[in-house]
């Protein structure tokens, strides 16, 4: 992996094509110079992507494995995978350096990240094999793969793969964990209300902002609880609460930190003034994601905190009682 090298390689590129022709890296073909600026870019890009998506994994992996009696019915056989498909909403040039990277041409799922010792690891799936079928069914996009696993309650789970050209099939033994899947979206701290079926996003912006796991980590249970509690017919103060205590909890169960969530809640405020108000119909619901962070959340934020404490410090289950 040159991952982060890669990205000061393609800085001093873009420094060496703007002119400075006694650069060991210069060419005379301008054109060959800029086509391999852009694909150093595209493939740094794909790199700091595959490093964040994996670090999405590894949160939600340990949440939803440590919170499988919290689900509900919302529960299901768990991978253990990051898996792409070429997608025209990150550019041409992405998926060239996808392509490039991992072998994932248009129409293709390709694993990009696996977290350690899950199902898919033990059952020796590798970054870069491409899943043709799960269960005996083809894969058109990660969704289906992720619902397919999900949903298949006969034992251990068949899978076809793509490796070096060559198909092999492998059986991923069940663990049951919690069913919503997290993916990765482009885009700014707002958590939208946008998800994929029963699963959900996190923005790149909130991976970013998070400083740490333990912080990573509240993003995600909480929109992991909005996932399995169908807290998302009416908007408002309560269902965000309601959210914010099943989250804390499952965030807690799978070992987080939760004492860093008032100040990582408040630091996010901080980032949304439009939303520190109890009046939803002040800053108007139909109009930014319903993700304010009014007086009322930050209240009871802390003393869902303090209640979990005390529970950890008893050596009570971490049981939330009736979200
Ligand atoms: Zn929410």
């Amino acid at each position: 992996m040159r991952s982060t090298a890669a990205i000061s390689l393609a800085v001093g590129l873009l420094f060496s094509s703007a002119g400075c022709s006694t650069h060991p890296n210069a060419t005379p073909d301008r054109k060959l110079s800029d086509t391999a600026l852009h694909e150093e870019f595209a493939e740094a890009s794909v790199r700091l992507y595959v490093r964040r998506h994996a670090r999405l994994l590894a949160v939600s992996y340990a949440i939803r494995t440590a919170g499988t009696d919290l689900c509900g019915d919302a529960v299901g056989p768990i991978l253990g995978i990051a898996a792409w498909r070429s997608n025209p909403l990150f550019g041409r040039p992405f998926f060239e350096a996808l392509e490039r990277i991992y072998g994932v041409w248009a129409g293709s799922i390709a694993v990009v990240a696996i977290q350690p010792g899950s199902p898919a690891d033990l059952a020796g799936i590798r970054i870069g094999d491409q899943i043709l079928q799960v269960a005996g069914g083809a894969i058109h996009s990660d969704i289906d793969l992720f619902d397919r696993a999900a949903a298949f309650e006969d034992g251990a789970i068949p899978i076809a793969l793509l490796r070096d050209e060559q198909e092999i099939r492998v059986a991923v033994e069940p663990l049951l964990a919690c069913r919503p899947e997290a993916f990765i979206e482009i885009g700014d701290l707002m958590l939208t209300d946008r998800a994929r079926g029963d699963h959900f996003y996190v923005t790149s912006g909130f991976i970013r902002f998070a400083k740490t796991d333990d912080e990573l980590a509240l993003v995600v249970a909480h929109e992991l609880a909005h996932r399995i509690s169908g807290m998302r017919v009416v908007p408002g103060p309560q269902v965000e609460i309601r959210a914010d205590r099943l989250g804390l909890y499952l965030a807690a169960r799978a070992g987080y930190d939760i004492s860093v969530a008032p100040e990582f809640w408040d630091r996010v405020a901080l980032e949304q003034p439009w939303s520190l108000s109890d009046d939803v119909e002040h800053y108007g619901w139909t109009r930014v994601p319903p993700h304010g962070y009014m007086p009322s959340r930050a209240a009871a934020i802390r003393k869902i905190v303090a209640e979990i404490q005390r529970k950890i410090e008893n050596r009570e289950p971490l049981q939330p009682g009736k979200i």
